[in-house]
C-alpha cells in the first residue's frame, strides 16, 4: 500500500477512523507533529509545535511558513473590486488567464486580515457553513472537489452569497501527482465542474496536501517543484495556509478546533485552513467561536481575490 492509498483511504473512512484511530494513523500524526516541530523550529515558529497533525488531511506536511517565496509576476496589480458589486466583476477578475499579469503578494502586509478557507467540499456541511458566515456578515473561500457531486450546486450557492470559489481537486487522490499531465487533467476536470456552476474557471487553487506535501514524492520525485511553477505559468495562483484549525486529523472536538485556529494570532495576515467536507461537523460547530475571536481581535475578513496573501509553504518535493 502506498502512502497515497493510505491517506485516501483515511479520507474516505474518516468517520470510521474517528471511532477507532489506527496505529498507522497515530504514527502518521506523530510524523506530522515532528514535521511541525522541525519546520516550526526552522522558521522560529515554536509556538506551533504543540499543535497536533493540523494539516490538510492527516498525511500532509503541515509547514507553517507564510512567506518563503518572493512575489510572483509583475505588472499592474489587479484591482480586486468589491465582491458585492456583482458576479460579472468577479468573473472578469477571477477567471484564469495565462496572459493576465498579477502582482501576487506572498508576504504579509501588516494589516489584520483573515481569509477563512474551506477545503474538500461541497458537502452537506457547506450550507451550514454558509449560514454561519452570513450570520456574522463575513466571506470565505471554498477550494472544492467532486467528492460528492450531488452537492455541486452548493458551489454556485456559495459563490452567489459572495464567497470565492477555488479549485482543489476532482478526485483528491494523490496519484494526480504522478505527472504534470495527470495533475492538470484532474485540475481541468474540477475546473469544468466549477465553470458549470459559476460560468468560469477561477485562477485560485490549493494543492491537495499543500505545496509542501511529501506524499507526492511517492508518485513523482520533484513534481511539486514543477507544479508550483507550472500553475503560475498557466495563470493560476496557489494558496497554502499559515494556520490550521487542525481538522485534518480526526477526533478533535469543536472546542479543540477553535483553540487551534486561534492559538497563535501573531500573524497579521491569517490564511486559515478548515474543511467543510463530510465528517467535519465539529468544524461547523467551531466556526462561530473562530469568527468571534478574530472579530474581537480586530481582523478584517476577506474572501480570496488577486490581492490576497498567496501563502506559500516550503516546497519539499
Ligand atoms: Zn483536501
Amino acid at each position: 500500500m502506498t502512502n497515497g492509498d493510505r491517506f485516501d483511504r483515511d479520507r474516505i473512512e474518516r468517520a470510521r477512523r474517528r471511532r477507532s484511530r489506527s496505529r498507522l494513523h497515530k504514527a502518521v500524526a506523530a510524523l506530522c507533529v515532528a514535521a511541525v516541530v522541525s519546520v516550526g523550529a526552522a522558521w522560529g515558529l515554536g509556538a506551533f509545535a504543540p499543535q497536533p497533525a493540523q494539516d490538510e488531511q492527516a498525511g500532509d506536511a503541515p509547514s507553517q511558513d507564510a512567506g518563503a517565496q518572493g512575489a510572483q509576476g509583475s505588472g499592474d496589480a489587479q484591482a480586486s473590486g468589491d465582491q458585492a458589486n456583482g458576479e460579472d466583476d468577479r468573473a472578469a477578475d477571477f477567471a484564469v488567464d495565462p496572459a493576465k499579469q498579477t502582482e501576487w503578494r506572498t508576504k504579509t502586509d501588516g494589516t489584520k486580515t483573515i481569509w477563512l478557507t474551506f477545503d474538500d467540499g461541497p458537502s452537506a456541511n457547506t450550507e451550514k457553513v454558509l449560514d454561519i458566515l452570513d450570520r456574522y456578515g463575513v466571506k470565505a473561500t471554498f477550494f472544492v472537489t467532486n467528492e460528492e457531486p450531488q452537492y455541486a450546486y452548493m458551489i454556485k450557492e456559495a459563490y452567489d452569497r459572495g464567497n470565492t470559489i477555488g479549485l482543489h481537486s476532482y478526485t483528491h487522490e494523490y496519484s494526480i501527482y504522478a505527472s504534470e499531465d495527470s495533475f492538470f487533467n484532474d485540475l481541468d476536470q474540477i475546473g469544468a465542474v466549477v465553470k458549470d456552476q459559476i460560468g468560469y474557471v477561477p485562477c485560485f487553487i490549493r494543492f491537495p496536501g499543500g505545496a509542501s506535501n511529501t506524499v507526492s514524492a511517492k508518485y513523482c520525485k520533484g513534481i511539486m517543484t514543477k507544479l508550483t511553477q507550472d500553475v503560475q505559468a498557466r495563470g493560476y495562483q496557489y494558496f497554502d495556509w499559515n494556520i490550521s484549525c487542525g481538522d485534518g486529523a480526526a477526533g478533535h472536538t469543536a472546542d479543540e478546533l477553535a483553540a487551534y485556529a486561534t492559538d497563535d494570532a501573531d500573524y497579521s495576515n491569517v490564511m486559515l485552513l478548515m474543511h467543510d467536507s463530510a465528517g467535519h461537523e465539529a468544524t461547523v460547530d467551531a466556526l462561530p467561536a473562530i469568527i468571534e475571536h478574530y472579530q474581537q481581535e480586530g481582523y478584517t475578513f476577506k474572501a480570496i481575490d488577486r490581492t490576497a496573501l498567496a501563502s506559500h509553504q516550503k516546497v519539499n518535493n
